[in-house]
Formats: structure tokens, C-alpha cells, sequence
């Protein structure tokens, strides 16, 4: 590790370990059924994002539930057009992308590599607020390539297209796009 001597490096995992049974300790994992603090772990697997699944057994109930651990990455908060803040959902961008492909050719996993792309494109910026439009700008220029009506209906809601006129302007500059 940075090349440290050895002997270090022993003393960092060693620290490492008592600080986690003190966290164990300090703030076990309470059983979501009853709320005892005793629960026993009866299975351990990672999945493919570094993350690890327990499975756990509640020692008083003895009903089973899972914890799942992953790291946190930072996102920047999202600048909305009036000025204020906003944490950047997951859970929503993926519903307002899916409103849009509603009844459309577009595959549920895609949705989803779209999101988790933009997601840890916004991590890999490093910045604490970002303007919310570079969120909306990247959906937009995916579902352009995706599936036209998708791209239609998210741009009428993301770029407000409030008549016939606009929509149509639209339209006709993805149909000269598609001729070129
Ligand atoms: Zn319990």
C-alpha cells in the first residue's frame, strides 16, 4: 500500500478491524421485524458493482431479511432552471425516461445502462452542483438515437415545447436529421 513498510500497512488493516467490531457493536444491524439487535449472518455474496448481499437471520423472530453494503459515491446536486437545488434521483430520472418509451420498442436495460451511465458520469465530474439541463441534454441525445417517439415526447416535456408549432419545428428537424 504506497509502498509503507510492512509493518504498517499490518497496523492499518488491524485498525481497520477494530473499528469495525466497535461499529458492529456500537451500531448493530437491528432486525427490521422486531428490532432486536442480535441477527446472524447466514449467507455472504458480492455482485458484479463490488457490492456485498447479507443474508441474515433475526436470532429472536428468527425472520430473515437482507442488508446490502456498497460504496457511496458523491453525485453533485442538480441546479434547476429557477436557481434552486436538487438531489439527483435515480428513481426518477429512470420513471420520467420510462414514461417517455411507454408502449415503445425500447428494452428495459437499456433504460437502465442510460441511467447508470449518466449517474457515473455526473460521480466522475467531481464537482459538488452541476446545472440539471446536462442531465436532461444527455437523456435527450440518447433516446434521439434510441427511438424517435420516445425523443419526441421527453422533449416535449423537457424542452417545453408548449404548442403544435414547436413540436412540429421539432419533428421536421429530426426528419432532415435522418436525411442527412
Ligand atoms: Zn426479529
Amino acid at each position: 500500500m504506497w509502498g509503507l513498510p510492512r509493518e504498517y500497512t499490518l497496523d492499518i488493516g488491524y485498525f481497520r478491524t477494530i473499528i469495525v467490531v466497535w461499529s458492529r457493536i456500537r451500531f448493530p444491524m437491528k432486525c427490521p421485524y422486531c428490532g432486536h439487535e442480535k441477527t446472524r449472518v447466514i449467507d455472504t455474496s458480492h455482485d458484479t458493482r463490488g457490492g456485498i448481499r447479507r443474508r441474515r437471520i433475526c436470532v429472536n423472530c428468527s425472520q430473515r431479511f437482507s442488508t446490502y453494503e456498497r460504496a457511496v459515491l458523491a453525485t453533485p446536486l442538480l441546479i434547476k432552471r429557477d436557481g434552486t437545488r436538487e438531489e439527483f434521483s435515480r428513481d426518477k430520472l429512470m420513471s420520467g425516461i420510462r414514461v417517455a418509451c411507454a408502449k415503445r420498442p425500447v428494452a428495459a436495460v437499456d433504460i437502465d445502462r442510460m441511467v447508470g451511465e449518466i449517474e457515473a458520469e455526473l460521480q466522475q465530474m467531481g464537482k459538488s452542483e452541476v446545472p440539471s439541463r446536462l442531465v436532461g441534454d444527455r437523456v435527450i441525445r440518447q433516446l434521439k438515437a434510441l427511438d424517435e417517439v420516445a425523443y419526441i415526447r421527453y422533449a416535449i416535456v423537457y424542452l417545453r415545447l408548449g404548442d403544435l408549432e414547436s413540436v412540429r419545428n421539432e419533428i421536421d428537424q429530426l426528419l432532415i436529421d435522418n436525411l442527412e
